[in-house]
């Protein structure tokens, strides 16, 4: 189980367990600590956060991770995450933050939304369910703990629009937790399938609508037509090709000859 999908590194100890399922809490600009939170973070970027971001922007997915995400690999495994670039001053803020909050809250990412909770998932590779459990990350300088209503975690997904990103970074988990991911360090090759697939969606459409791609694979024509216009479809199609090209899975299906 990965705790870290959606939340900040280096927090496990100060996890909670979502006692009765419910939890107080209100963010908003009276708060004494208002923007306190959007400093110094160890923000993970999913697929879906990335694609939300750059189209917010106004930036295609290159330009987007090349200002504002930098690249980490995971220990041992040799998988390259990304993760939102802070502000080089002392105050390391982050680049969207502004006095009266988040310049781009309806595109914010996963961990942002979520934010005081975090969420545990994984996806049960024989039935496909995902499994999921909810903690409490109650830090010292949020008083947001003090204020407002009680809400169920239901409601909290609901009310920061979180169900649109979970199924987009489910998917994506079933991939960065796959045994054979996990077993071994990936090949040089195998990372920018993992990059590409991830994150550079703008250049990934290139890929498959630019050249011998369509040729080379049978894929039925309202397929096509889905992931040329949609491109949460079009991210999806992604995660089908790494765990064909990383896998071996069979989810699609090379032409003959
Ligand atoms: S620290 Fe908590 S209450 Fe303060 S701005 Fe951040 S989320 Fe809101
Ligand atoms: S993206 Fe928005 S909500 Fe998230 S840390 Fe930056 S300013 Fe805060």
């Amino acid at each position: 189980m990965e705790i870290r999908q959606t939340a900040p590194d280096g927090i496990e100890g100060q996890l909670e367990p979502l006692a009765g399922g419910s939890f107080r809490f209100a963010c908003h600009p009276g708060v004494p600590c208002f923007t306190e939170c959007c400093r110094d973070l160890n923000l993970l970027l999913t697929p879906y956060d990335v694609l939300r971001l750059k189209n917010r922007l106004g930036l295609s997915s290159s330009e987007f991770l090349d200002r504002h995400a930098e690249c980490r690999f995971d220990e041992g495994r040799n998988v390259p995450k990304m993760y939102l670039l802070m502000n080089e001053d002392g105050g390391k803020a982050c680049p969207f933050v502004t006095p009266a909050g988040c310049s781009l809250y309806e595109d914010r990412p996963s961990a942002c939304r979520i934010y005081p909770i975090a969420r545990a998932s994984r996806v049960h590779r024989v039935h496909g369910t995902v499994l999921e459990n909810y903690f409490v990350l109650r830090e010292n300088h949020c008083r947001g703990f003090e204020e407002g209503r009680s809400w169920e975690i239901g409601e909290w997904l609901s009310d920061q629009g979180l169900r649109a990103y979970y199924e987009s970074n489910d998917r994506w988990m079933e991939i960065v937790t796959h045994p054979r991911l996990i077993n071994g360090p990936l090949t040089p090759n195998q990372q920018q399938v993992f990059y590409l697939g991830s994150y550079d969606i703008d250049k990934f459409r290139r890929m498959v609508f630019g050249g011998r791609f369509l040729s080379a694979f049978e894929i039925p024509e309202d397929e096509v037509e889905k992931i040329g216009s949609d491109e949460g479809a079009l991210l999806n199609f992604a995660f089908k090709w790494m765990k064909f090209t990383l896998f071996g899975e069979q989810v699609l299906k090379l032409r003959h000859g």
